[in-house]
């Protein structure tokens, strides 16, 4: 079980936390606890590393330690209800908080932040947090042990920042975890492993749920639960359509299809380990556990919804480049990708239609210059003609594995788009057919969403 930042933002929710791991655990589970660091941690941890290697105040690092220390002695006393047992904790915080300092008045005087010291620092955030959690069990009568990720076995390669497992982290884990498990609930940082060398290394910013992903496999688990502060995946964004319901059972691929698609809930990294070892992973409402959240399957026996979620990506932009010299001439997307690629800009949608005269491409709104200027210096001697930009578009994604092989689903999306006067730009369907996806103007994206909710009954409670 994996909790969020907002499930462990402060002292009372650690101690939520903990009783809920006492009643699952007193069903007769046997559970790992992953813990994220207090919301805004991670973000205010960055935020000190960076201001201290630009202006080598070390008065900066002083106030941010004070109120750091703050937060958690405050979180120590409402999550803990044992004296004894808050100052031991507190004082293993104070000695880790110390330690953050060195570091911090060290970037002061280095005046550098490597990708290496950054992993270091924002570590700092799941490493106050898991003596919390696990000082809270204890006060209740439940027997923990705090790990940091390295700790636990996660060992990974050296790509700071993104860290990936390496293969030993599986047996590892499973030697080190799993003689606890009868007796107690063992606690893990979470988003964080170490290197061979044993040096701290990160799993990419919301890296919790990927170290919940691995821990679960590599023990076998029966089910992997992340629990957040939303009740599951959703149909689509609730600000758009307020009648937007909770997804019962979805599976992997549309998992996978939805968070390439601006459904922040699951990061498709963070099911890999789970899809890997066809292990079920369970979204679930940290502050309403009776409700039972999405579950993530392999695969579903009978699928009675042909479109599962409609979902918008916004802050993007549309690049088309065009020239009669694109016809028929072999290399030009090659070119045009592998600039892009130069360039440091990621593509979230591609379109040629077999003219072969344009190419449409989606990129982050803030790769957009950078993109444009790639292209433009690339082809200045002819071939393309033209590259023009709109910023003002908005992506629509329909999802669902049961589009695959039913004719008329296109129909349906955009006669409906049609009938409702929203204007599509551009549309693409890979041929998994599980996602078909379309550019529209941004005012019409809202539209579009609640047309598409509404054509494929998804307000209706299932
Ligand atoms: N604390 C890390 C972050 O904010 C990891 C996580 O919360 O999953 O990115
Ligand atoms: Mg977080």
């Amino acid at each position: 079980m994996k909790f969020g930042g907002t499930s462990v933002g402060d002292g009372k929710r650690i101690k939520h936390v903990a009783q809920l791991a006492k009643e699952y655990r007193e069903k007769g589970n046997e559970l790992v606890l992953v813990t994220s660091a207090l919301s805004g941690v991670t973000d205010a941890l960055l935020k000190c590393a960076r201001d201290a290697s630009e202006t080598g105040k070390t008065s900066i690092v002083k106030e941010f330690i004070a109120d750091l220390t703050k937060q958690h002695h405050q979180a120590a006393h409402d999550a803990i209800e044992v004296n004894g047992i808050v100052e031991k904790v507190s004082n293993e915080l104070d000695l880790r908080i110390e330690e953050l300092e060195k570091a911090l008045i060290g970037i002061c005087y280095l005046g550098e932040l490597t990708v290496r010291s950054i992993d270091y620092i924002s570590s700092y955030g799941e490493r106050l947090a898991a003596p919390l959690l696990c000082g809270s069990l204890n006060s209740i009568g439940v027997r923990s042990k705090a790990f940091t990720g390295g700790e636990a076995g996660i060992i990974t390669n050296d790509e700071y920042g993104n860290a990936k497992p390496v293969e030993i982290t599986y047996s590892l884990v499973k030697e080190r975890l799993e003689p606890l498990l009868k007796n107690g609930v063992p606690v893990v940082t979470g988003f964080i492993g170490e290197n061979e060398a044993g040096i701290i290394t990160t799993l990419g910013r919301g890296g919790s749920d990927f170290t919940a992903s691995i821990l679960g496999a590599a023990l076998g688990s029966d089910e992997i639960w992340l629990w957040k502060e939303v009740h599951g995946i959703l149909t689509t964004d609730p600000k758009i359509v307020p009648e937007a319901q909770t997804i019962p059972v979805i599976s992997y691929i549309e998992a996978m299809e939805l968070s390439y698609f601006g459904a922040k809930v699951l990061h498709p990294r963070a099911i890999e380990p789970a899809i890997k070892h066809g292990i079920p992973v369970r979204v679930k409402n940290t502050f309403h556990p009776e409700s039972p959240g999405t579950i993530v399957v392999k695969e579903q026996k009978t699928i009675k919804d042909i479109v599962k979620a409609v979902t918008v990506i916004k802050n993007v932009a549309l690049i088309n480049v065009s020239g009669a010299g694109m016809v028929g001439t072999i290399g030009v997307a090659a070119r045009v990708f592998t600039t892009l690629a130069n360039a440091g800009v990621n593509i979230i949608m591609i379109s040629q239609g077999s003219s072969e005269a344009n190419i449409s491409i989606v990129v982050d709104e803030s790769h957009l210059d950078k993109a444009v200027k790639a292209i433009k210096v690339e082809f200045r001697n002819g071939t393309i003609k033209e590259v023009t930009a709109d910023r003002n578009i908005c992506v629509v994604a329909v999802v669902g594995a049961g589009m695959a092989n039913t004719p008329g689903v296109a129909g349906r999306v955009f006669g409906a788009l049609g009938k409702a006067h929203v204007n599509v730009i551009m549309i693409s369907q890979g041929s998994s057919q599980h996602n078909i996806s379309f550019v529209v103007s941004e005012d019409g994206a809202k539209k579009a969403v609640q047309v598409l909710h509404k054509e494929f009954g998804l307000e209706k409670v299932r």
